[in-house]
């Protein structure tokens, strides 16, 4: 068993049988080194690929950008969940349905700062439905750079994410997958 999936064992919550909650260390009140083992865990398995960029969205994905980021001596550029719809032509858009709340949101990143020439790497806290990440992947791809691959704490294994992003050709590493979760028990993938 790794770090992370010792970690959610000991202080992950189930509710509903299909959200974990880790507030306690990654979601709300931050374990700076375990992010920084995250850190690590993500440079280890991306450091021959060329990654000139990492990306993610706000909030709970910037705290894993920024440790993943110190690794590769990269910058991070996060997706801004947007309010309005004054947006102007210099920034890219793509929505998104979330899982938590049950709605979609629009979520934009200036042009400026995603590039032709950018290599990519896409963080997140979790994977589920695989909606953000595709939002993220979509608003790349409106830049023209290349996405190198996805770096995942908690891959949902029993929700159709990882399958279908893998299933487009993109490499998705995640470093815990749940295959099955209920209130006293969590099963993750050997791997
Ligand atoms: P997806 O777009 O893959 O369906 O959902 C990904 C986003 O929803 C993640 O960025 C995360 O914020 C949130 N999310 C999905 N499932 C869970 C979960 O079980 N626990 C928590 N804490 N967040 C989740």
């Amino acid at each position: 068993m790794n770090f992370l999936e010792e970690r959610i064992l000991k202080d992950g919550q189930v509710l509903n049988s299909d959200i974990l909650k880790v507030d306690s260390f990654l979601n709300h009140q931050l374990d700076v080194e375990l992010l920084d083992r995250i850190g690590d865990e993500f440079y280890e398995r991306f450091k021959d690929d060329g990654i000139t960029k990492i990306v993610t969205i706000e909030a709970s994905g910037i705290a894993i950008a920024v440790m993943t980021a110190r690794k590769f001596g990269v910058p991070v550029v996060f997706a801004k969940k947007a309010r309005s719809r004054n947006l102007d032509a210099e920034v890219l858009i793509s929505t998104v349905h979330s899982f938590t709340y049950n709605r979609d949101y629009t979520i934009t990143v200036s042009r400026k700062y995603l590039e032709p020439d950018d290599r990519i790497l896409i963080v997140d806290d979790f994977m589920a439905n695989g909606l953000a990440a595709e939002g993220l992947i979509s608003l790349c791809e409106q830049a023209g750079a290349d996405v190198a691959g996805l770096g995942i704490c908690v891959e949902k294994g029993f929700q159709e994410g990882g399958k279908s992003i893998r299933a487009k050709g993109y490499r998705i590493e995640s470093i815990a997958i749940i295959d099955e979760m209920s209130e006293n028990m969590i099963k993750f993938r050997e791997q």
